[in-house]
């Protein structure tokens, strides 16, 4: 893996093909210095956006994008972090760009996204024959496939070269017991050589029995410099082996994060990851 600074460069949505991450940002839900942890997957002429918080369409401004630039889209989970942006996101791509993003998708999360949160702000503007608009007016919805022999429940989805696999996490609420125990919220696995967990409690079986069955590359983890609540503390994560915790960055962190980056060095993580750079895999 190689690291490419953008050094206050535009962000291409292309390249030659390689696997390339880009985040738009890192910080957690509430933080103000660097945006909330959204990432942009690119790969050849591929592009998908992993979660549109309520920062992101000013984050993707300011890599010179607008959110209808984005051709594919995969959400992990309900937070405003994460799904804050997606009514500018519906709205421009329907009355300015005239056009629909395809979204990755299971049929039980789309019913709890539609229900729970767009709803109020997509579904009233048109109305045709006594019916207000529907998610399929919004988004082309890209069904992924539910996968066997896993060691949690995962699906799977192509686009392109792009392979994208969803996992169930341990996120909310703060007392579940495991991710069958948690309301509906993903991670994701890349070209089956990177994850990316999105938020999720510290879940040692989760980054175990997924590293064993891909050796992963690298690790993008939630994390959080306190422990409790609903997120990974790096304390926690500090348990996990030497030889795992030389693949994972650390994202979704507070705006405090200069204080903790030598301690995280010091115990063996790759580091925290950071925003307006890519990171290359080949
Ligand atoms: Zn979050
Ligand atoms: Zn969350």
């Amino acid at each position: 893996m190689r690291i490419v600074k953008l050094k206050g460069k535009k962000a291409s949505l292309t390249n030659k093909g390689e696997l390339s991450l880009l985040f738009v940002g890192v910080g957690s839900a509430f933080t103000k210095r660097q945006y909330q942890t959204n990432l942009l997957i690119i790969k050849g002429d591929t592009n998908l956006l992993v979660d549109c918080g309520t920062r992101c369409p000013h984050a993707l401004y300011e890599l010179g994008l607008s959110v209808t630039d984005i051709d594919n889209l995969v959400i992990t989970h309900s937070h405003a972090d994460h799904v804050g942006g997606l009514e500018e996101v519906a709205l421009m791509n329907r009355y300015v760009a005239g056009k629909k993003t395809s979204i990755i998708i299971t049929k039980e999360y789309q019913d709890m996204l539609w229900k729970n949160s767009l709803v109020g702000g997509c579904s009233f503007n048109e109305r045709k024959d006594n019916k207000f608009l529907k998610f399929e007016d919004f988004w082309d919805v890209i069904r992924p496939e539910k996968l066997k022999d896993y060691p949690r429940e995962t699906f799977e989805a192509r686009i392109g070269s792009l392979d994208i696999k969803l996992f169930r996490t341990k996120h909310i609420p703060d007392n579940s017991t495991d991710w069958k125990d948690s309301v509906t919220s993903y991670g994701i696995i890349i070209d089956d050589k990177v994850m990316f967990t999105s938020d999720t409690r510290f879940d040692e079986e989760l980054v175990l029995s997924f590293e064993k069955m891909f050796n992963l590359r690298s690790i993008f983890h939630d994390c959080q410099f306190f422990t409790g609540g609903v997120h990974a503390s790096f304390e926690e994560l500090n348990q996990l082996p030497a030889d795992i915790k030389k693949k994972i960055y650390l994202v979704h962190y507070g705006d405090n994060w200069e204080k903790f980056e030598k301690t995280i060095e010091n115990y063996g993580f790759m580091g925290l990851g950071k925003q307006s750079q890519y990171y290359i895999f080949n």
